[in-house]
């Protein structure tokens, strides 16, 4: 039989750089073919050999309720019926605005975006405006989309300015990104009683899913909030993956932090452009038109993705919603820790609500350089040894697990018994 993935994936190189339209689907860092979709319904994804493959990518975190749920896919379709786009504002958006401020408490107003990359860009932008400071701390391995000052990797000590870590972003622009240790508090304290008057904002993933799963220690977290108050620096919890997805109220409510701005994205569109940056109203004044800060877009607040988004809310506020997604994440992740232990593979796992991370490690990873230190070999015999038995991960080893709330409590358990096969197989 031909393989259709492969015949489309040469067809796609020949018009579209590398095949893909976002670099990591191309399977560079695992090998092999790229599945190209056909369709999704539920916990399920159909590539074009008509290959079934329970999906723990969801969209990479929107398909939270399930791809193509029943529910989302009307109020779409309603939605469509009506206009796609008028570039005039809608009463859906004040809706869907006003349920995101519900859930999250710290976000008193906020704006539609189409993206996670477009609600970072803006956040910073915003806390530049507000503080009339330039300088800007992120963290190693964190991922704020792909704006030029974020595209950014450490200098070579403490407090030297970033480096730009992809091609084509002038040194210009990077040079007043101080990229610091993901949990590292002592660094952290040591640069703001440095330099702290001159930091407009610190940017974090409150977990961090983009060097796969790393959650933050208590005391980092109290760091992150204290110090960016006393300095009077903004803080920006980038909730674009973690927002809807570790919890209804996001990772500040399990923190119990409240962040000056908040970015989200992922879930709120339930699979549609949709994104989101908002916190403190004294700080939400400095945008145009009000304010000094522009910031706009053509699609911003689209009806049909705020028909998708606000579909996904109601679905998720329901009854049990989180209880359930937690439990089956945490059955997923203690299955294949028992299944990689009787196999005897170096292998942990974590999760929080409906979000994991797979290390092919004897421990769960603090920060970037650890995490960079675990068997990523591993890994790629793991995620191709799993595809083969019909279950899809992100093809790398630096993104999260996702689960929805389709994946039953029986194929959690029919993936764990896939991983078990792949894992004897590791061993010998
Ligand atoms: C996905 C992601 C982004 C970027 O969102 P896009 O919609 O891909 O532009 C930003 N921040 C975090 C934490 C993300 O996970």
């Amino acid at each position: 039989m031909t393989d259709r993935n492969e015949t489309l994936f040469n067809r796609a190189k020949a018009i579209i750089p590398g095949g893909v339209n976002s670099p990591v689907r191309a399977f560079g860092s695992v090998g092999g073919v790229p599945r190209f979709i056909k369709k999704a319904q539920g916990a399920y994804v159909w590539d074009e050999n008509g290959t079934r493959y329970t999906d723990y990518v969801g969209s990479w975190g929107p398909a939270i309720v399930g791809h193509a749920h029943p529910e989302v896919i009307e109020a779409v379709r309603e939605a469509a019926l009506g206009g796609l786009s008028f570039g005039a504002p809608t009463e859906g958006e004040i809706v869907i605005a006003e349920k995101i401020a519900e859930l999250v408490p710290s976000v008193e107003q906020l704006r539609l975006v189409s993206s996670g990359t477009e609600a970072t860009m803006s956040a910073i932008r915003l806390a530049r405006g507000f503080t009339g400071r330039d300088k800007i701390i992120k963290f190693e391995g964190c991922y704020h989309g792909h704006s030029d000052s974020l595209l950014v990797k450490a200098g070579s000590g403490l407090l030297t300015f970033g480096n730009p870590s992809s091609a084509g972003v002038p040194a210009d622009f990077t040079k007043h990104t101080l990229v610091l240790e993901y949990n590292n508090t002592a660094q952290l304290e040591e640069t703001f009683a440095k330099i702290g008057g001159e930091i407009a904002c610190v940017i974090v993933e409150p977990f961090a899913g983009n060097m796969n799963l790393v959650r933050p220690s208590e005391n980092f977290v109290r760091a992150l909030r204290s110090l960016t108050e006393k300095h009077g620096a903004v803080l920006i919890y980038d909730e674009v993956m973690t927002g809807f997805r570790v919890a209804l109220g996001g990772a500040q409510s399990l923190h119990g932090i409240t962040p000056d701005l908040t970015t989200m994205g992922k879930v709120i569109g339930g699979g549609m452009p949709l994104a989101a940056f908002g916190g403190r109203k004294d700080i939400m004044a400095c945008i145009s038109p009000l304010g000094g800060v522009y910031q706009a877009g053509t699609l911003s607040g689209n009806p049909v993705a705020v028909a998708a988004g606000l579909k996904t809310l109601e679905i998720i506020r329901r009854e049990g919603f989180y209880e359930n997604l937690t439990a089956r994440t945490e059955q997923l992740v203690k299955g294949f820790q028992t299944a990689a232990a009787k196999a005897g593979v170096a292998f942990t796992a974590d999760s929080v609500g409906g979000m994991f991370g797979l290390y092919f490690a004897d421990h769960v990873p603090q920060n970037y350089a650890d995490m960079a230190r675990s068997n990523t070999d591993g890994f790629k015999h793991f995620f191709h040894g799993m595809l083969e038995r019909g279950v899809a991960f992100g093809p790398s080893a630096y993104e999260a697990g996702f689960v929805s709330a389709a994946h039953t409590p029986e194929l959690i358990d029919d993936t764990v018994a896939a991983a078990e096969a792949v894992f004897a197989g590791m061993a010998g």
